[in-house]
């Protein structure tokens, strides 16, 4: 059954002998690092591909070299594989060049494509407004053999950069601009990091896409809203270059989500400004950023299933997809304990070291365990002990019990004060009443996690979150609402021992905090990426 309409067009071009079966592309320009919007059209085109035993195509869309680099297109395949995409052939809008360039040809041939003299900016100014027809250039008319002598001869560099451009001769008047002669291919001497020094002219996005569709037998070319009015250009370009069974565009609403900067062109500045460090910076909306914050790739995926394929645009709202995030750590997450402000516990009758034995993961059947040290001494979080407790406070207070996750119930003895500071508290273990001992069914209200004092591991956390801030009035600009907090960082706090041993890029579940990812360490510490807090604030 079909997902989306665009499902629902490919099931009936199968059934109506349209096509056999499908050929997608995903399409990039190599110009910055995938975000999660690419995700949605990822998601949608290789969705086709699986859904229906088709091709889906890795195109890298290369026509503007100034802006290109082979670092951007590692990134992209690095980013496509981690989702768990594979693609069918690897292309280049840069290998048809030569085939583009005969197109162009035969294009003029047909009285179809002309040279013009006009810059980019008198072609602009004559290019008419939506209530006014365009100007026809004064060099529309020339002859196929002026034409094709002045296009050979912007190929082999005799005009400067910018001076002459190739044409399309569709209709001045045209209610739609795109088809006022849009321009094919401009003049540029400009390193391509494909083609190295090859070329002196480059097509234009416009014309090299539908060639590049078709020259593949792309059966749907899908891509966003903003390309809905260059359809009839596309179309023009397929049936003048004289494709048969050409390929066919739709498009769908592209993903917005809320607070988060989805231009590749502003990302990048935040790169190039230093606000970020780098493209895969964890506050990052792009795949890198997320992959190294943690976020699994299955949860981008039901995120973008989530949000589905819509003809209008919306803006989606970023706890949605860390909903999605939550719902695939809580399945998989490792829950452990790590004290992030520690307050000692000196548990007065407890003469030698004991080991626990936690369960990794409640939500899994026969979950796998690991075991932590307990001793006299522990850390538990400051916050987990109150001399004047506000209502409904069911954690550590003077005369009160509380269970230790995984361990026994204490009973408050006493505390100690420096400077009006609680500094430490003393308690005593009620003798069997860990879990399964006679005395463990004892009532108390609270479990608080907690880390052996001796043993514990320090730790440095990172806690990100938003790069920006909300809208306003006044505040519009992304410039304007750069968030100052979107990184703090927490330092003085002790995990158990275990997370010593897991490796690096573990994701873990710090009971009663947040999920967090290993990322390393720095010195004695390890340092941990703050992945996405526990409470769900996303309203179904
Ligand atoms: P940006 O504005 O970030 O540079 P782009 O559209 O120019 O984005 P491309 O590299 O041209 O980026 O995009 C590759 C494919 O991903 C295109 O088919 C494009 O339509 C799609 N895409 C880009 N951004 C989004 C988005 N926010 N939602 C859905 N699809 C997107
Ligand atoms: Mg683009």
């Amino acid at each position: 059954m079909a997902n989306n309409f665009i499902e629902a067009v490919v099931e009936k071009d199968i059934a109506e002998g349209r096509c056999e079966s499908t050929v997608t592309r995903f399409p990039p320009e190599p110009n910055g690092y995938l975000h999660i919007g690419h995700a949605k059209s990822l998601c949608i085109n290789f969705g086709i591909k699986e859904k229906y035993q088709g091709k889906c195509n890795l195109r890298f869309d290369d026509t503007n070299p100034t802006k290109e680099d082979v670092e951007y297109v590692d990134s992209i395949k690095e980013d496509i594989r981690w989702l768990g995409f594979e693609w069918d052939n690897e292309c280049f809008a840069s290998d048809y060049f030569e085939q583009t360039y005969d197109y162009a040809v035969e294009l003029i041939k047909k009285g179809l494509a002309y040279v013009c003299d006009y810059s980019a900016e008198e072609i602009r100014q004559t290019r008419g407004t939506l209530t006014e027809p365009g100007q026809e250039s004064p060099w529309r008319n020339r002859s196929v053999e002026e034409n094709l002598k002045l296009f050979a001869e912007m190929r082999a560099g005799k005009y400067p950069d910018g001076s002459k451009t190739l044409r399309a001769k569709i209709d001045m008047a045209s209610s739609n601009i795109n088809m006022r002669d849009p321009v094919l291919y401009r003049i540029l001497r400009a390193h391509h990091h494909h083609t190295g020094d090859k070329w002196l002219i480059y097509p234009m996005y416009d014309f090299a896409h539908p060639i590049g569709d078709a020259i593949e037998g792309v059966t749907h070319s899908i891509c966003t809203l903003e390309f809905e009015d260059h359809r009839p250009l596309y179309d023009w370009v397929t049936e003048n270059c004289g494709f048969v069974n050409p390929p066919h565009q739709y498009e769908f609403a592209r993903l917005n989500i809320k607070n988060t900067i989805m231009s590749k062109r502003y990302l990048k500045k935040l790169v190039d400004n230093g606000l970020v460090d780098g493209w895969d910076d964890p506050r990052m909306p792009t795949l890198s950023g997320m992959r190294r914050r943690g976020y699994p790739a299955e949860a981008i995926k039901n995120f973008c299933a989530a949000v589905g394929v819509a003809k209008a645009n919306s803006e989606v709202d970023g706890a949605l997809l860390e909903h999605y995030v939550r719902d695939c750590l809580n399945r998989t997450a490792d829950r452990v304990m790590v004290v992030e402000d520690p307050l000692k516990v000196i548990i007065s009758n407890l003469e030698n070291e004991e080991i626990v034995t936690l369960v990794n993961n409640p939500n899994e059947e026969n979950s796998a365990t690991h075991e932590a040290p307990l001793g006299k001494e522990i850390y538990i979080e400051r916050s987990d002990f109150a001399v004047n407790p506000p209502p409904k406070y069911h954690r550590l207070v003077p005369g009160g019990m509380v269970r230790l996750k995984g361990a026994y119930i204490l009973k408050y003895i006493s505390h100690e004060t420096v400077d009006g500071k609680v500094v430490s508290v003393t308690c005593e273990a009620i003798p069997d009443s860990k879990q399964g001992g006679v005395n463990a069914n004892i009532k108390v209200k609270g479990v608080i996690h907690w880390v052996d004092a001796e043993k514990c591991v320090p730790v440095k956390l990172m806690k990100y979150s938003g790069l920006l801030t909300d809208e306003t009035e006044d505040k519009k600009d992304f410039d304007d609402r750069i968030n100052p907090c979107s990184l703090e960082v927490v330092e003085g706090g002790f995990a158990e021992p275990y997370l010593a041993e897991c490796p690096s890029g573990s994701a873990f579940q710090f009971i009663r905090a947040a999920y967090y990812k290993l990322a390393g360490k720095e010195g004695d510490k390890l340092v941990f990426y703050r992945i996405v807090e526990l409470k769900d604030s996303f309203n179904k």
